[in-house]
C-alpha cells in the first residue's frame, strides 16, 4: 500500500474545487482496499471513498483523514443469451461502458450516455437522465462491507433505490465500498425514450429506436448544448451537473402557475424554473463561481472558485427559492469535510 500525504483534491473533482486529504491512497484490488481500511482502523482516521469526483463538493479546508481512490478495472460477461449481464468493476468509467453496451446493440442504458463519473457510482444515487435511471438495469451490487470487512452481494430490491436515492447514499451511507455493478441489458433491444425533449429530437432526425448509436448521438448532443458533456473547452461544464435535485411536494404552491410532474409521492416540480423564477439567471456570478450559462441548475467554478463561495451561492439560491414559493431545495452533490 503506497500512502501519500497532503495531496490536493481539487484535480481529482470535475468542479475543480477542494482542500488537501490528510491521507490518500489508490485501491486495484479487493485486498488493497481492505488494506487501506484496517490502516485507517489502525490509525483512527475517517475514510472517503472517491470515484471520478462529479458529484463532490469538498471543503477548501479538504479532508482530514484518508481518501480512498477505487482502480478496480474489468468488465465481464457473465450470460450470452437476449439479456446479457454485465458485471462492471467499480472503476470502470461509466460512459465508456455506455458506448460498448451501445455499439454491441445492447439496450438499457443508452439515454445515460455522457455522464461522468465510474460505475461503481451509480448506484449510489441512481443514476438518471432522459427517462432513464440504473436502477431499472441493475440487478446486483458487490460490496463490502466496512463495518465487517465481508463482501456481500445486493439484489435491485435491497438496494432501496429512488429519485437521486439509494440504500447506499441514505440510510447506510459510508458503510459499503461498492466493488461491482452487474446489469441485465437487452440484446437487439430498442431504446426507452420517455423524455419529451429527447422524442422531439429523435422524431425531427428520423431516428429509429432501434438505432443506439443513434440514440446515443442525440442524448450527447442535447447534453452538450447544456453543457453537460464534459469538455475541458467549455468552461460550463467545471461543475458537478445538476447541484440541485427536482423538489417533490405533496402538491404544487396554490396560485402560481409552474411545471409540475407527477412523482409516486406527490409532485415533481422543477429545480431549474424555481431557480429562475426566484432571481437567478443563467451565467449569474458569485465571485469565481456562478452558474452555467447554458443550464441554470449547474454551478461553475469560474476559475480560482472555492467551496465557500459554492456553499454562500446555495445558500442565496435556497434562501429565494424558499422565500418566493415555500419550497425546499435541496443539493445533489455530497459535501465532503465540511462540519456536520
Ligand atoms: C457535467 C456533469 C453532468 C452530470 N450529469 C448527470 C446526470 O445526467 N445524471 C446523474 O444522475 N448525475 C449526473 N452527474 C453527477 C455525477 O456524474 C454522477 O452522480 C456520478 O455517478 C458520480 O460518479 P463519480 O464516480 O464521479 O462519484 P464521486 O463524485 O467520486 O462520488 C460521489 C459519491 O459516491 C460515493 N462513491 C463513489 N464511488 C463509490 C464506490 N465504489 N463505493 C462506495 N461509494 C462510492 C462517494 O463516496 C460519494 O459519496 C453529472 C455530473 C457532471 C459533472
Amino acid at each position: 500500500m503506497r500512502l501519500e500525504e497532503n495531496v490536493p483534491l481539487a484535480p481529482f473533482t470535475t468542479i475543480g474545487i477542494g482542500g488537501p486529504a490528510r491521507f490518500f491512497v489508490r485501491a486495484s484490488s479487493v485486498d488493497e482496499v481492505r488494506e487501506a481500511l484496517d490502516w485507517a482502523r489502525a490509525n483512527e482516521q475517517r475514510v472517503f471513498v472517491l470515484g471520478g469526483g462529479s458529484n463532490l463538493l469538498i471543503s477548501d479546508d479538504g479532508f482530514d483523514g484518508l481518501v480512498l481512490r477505487l482502480e478496480l478495472r474489468g468488465i465481464t460477461i457473465e450470460n450470452g443469451d437476449e439479456y446479457p449481464l454485465a458485471k462492471v468493476a467499480a472503476a470502470e468509467p461509466w460512459d465508456a461502458f455506455v458506448s460498448n453496451a451501445v455499439n454491441r446493440g445492447w439496450a438499457g442504458i443508452e439515454c445515460l450516455s455522457g455522464i461522468p463519473g465510474l460505475t461503481g457510482a451509480t448506484p449510489i444515487q441512481n443514476v438518471g437522465a432522459y427517462g432513464q435511471e440504473v436502477s431499472e438495469t441493475i440487478v446486483r451490487v458487490e460490496a463490502l462491507d466496512r463495518t465487517t470487512g465481508l463482501v456481500t452481494w445486493f439484489t435491485n430490491g435491497e438496494c432501496a433505490f429512488g429519485y437521486r436515492s439509494s440504500r447506499f447514499k441514505n440510510q447506510e451511507r459510508d458503510r459499503y465500498v461498492v466493488l461491482s455493478v452487474t446489469f441485465r441489458l437487452q440484446r437487439g433491444g430498442a431504446a426507452t425514450v420517455r423524455y419529451p425533449e429527447l422524442q422531439r429530437y429523435i422524431d425531427e432526425n428520423g431516428i429509429a429506436l432501434d438505432d443506439l448509436r443513434g440514440v446515443r448521438a442525440a442524448v450527447l448532443s442535447i447534453r452538450k448544448r447544456k453543457g453537460m458533456v464534459l469538455d475541458p473547452a467549455d468552461p460550463d461544464t467545471r461543475s458537478d451537473g445538476s447541484f440541485f435535485m427536482n423538489p417533490i411536494v405533496p402538491s404544487p404552491p396554490p396560485g402560481i402557475d409552474m411545471p409540475h410532474f407527477p412523482a409516486p409521492d406527490g409532485v415533481k416540480l422543477s429545480a431549474a424554473w424555481l431557480i429562475e423564477h426566484a432571481g437567478f439567471h443563467k451565467g449569474f456570478v458569485h465571485g469565481n463561481v456562478g452558474l452555467s450559462s447554458k443550464h441554470t441548475l449547474a454551478i461553475i467554478n469560474r476559475g480560482g472558485g472555492t467551496a465557500s463561495e459554492v456553499v454562500e451561492l446555495v445558500g442565496m439560491i435556497q434562501r429565494a427559492v424558499r422565500e418566493k414559493f415555500g419550497v425546499e431545495i435541496l443539493p445533489e452533490p455530497i459535501f465532503i469535510g465540511f462540519a456536520a
